[in-house]
């Protein structure tokens, strides 16, 4: 199986100037664990993450809901998978990185989704059976 088999898309994203209120909104309405933030002008060109993670990061050092998603979230190392790759890779990267969510790119570099531990778990569910 690939990783486009068990891609979570569209994805839920947020542009780097948005609130980190506006941010949780989002999470809280998509019941998602992560946000893709997406350049405005290339919303398929994911240019960092903020996950619950960052969120509670960002409130357990006293950051006002007034930041914004680029103080709040990860700009560097994003951690991504081509939706051809095996699901297997997804699961290598997120045991590697410590983190349980992983971009999937399409070839050309465009975002197609989110795969996260949620996902693979049902991946797991489906193939014992
Ligand atoms: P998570 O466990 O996935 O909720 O996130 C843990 C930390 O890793 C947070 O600081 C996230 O911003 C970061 N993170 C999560 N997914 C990715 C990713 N695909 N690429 C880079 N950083 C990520």
């Amino acid at each position: 199986m690939k990783c486009r088999d068990v891609v979570s898309h569209p994805p839920i994203t947020v542009t780097p100037d948005k609130t980190l209120e506006e941010a949780v909104e989002l999470l809280a309405n998509h019941d998602v664990g992560l946000l893709v933030v997406v350049d405005r002008d290339n919303p398929r060109r994911p240019i960092g993450v903020l996950s619950e993670r960052d969120v509670v990061r960002a409130i357990g050092w006293k950051a006002p809901l007034t930041v914004t998603v680029r103080e709040a979230g990860t700009f560097t190392g994003l951690i991504y998978v081509y939706a051809d790759d095996p699901v297997e890779k997804a699961f290598e990267v997120m045991m590697k990185h410590n983190i349980r969510h992983v971009l999937v790119l399409e070839q050309n570099g465009n975002l197609l989704g989110v795969i996260s531990i949620r996902d693979l778990a049902k991946f797991c569910k489906l193939s014992s059976g």
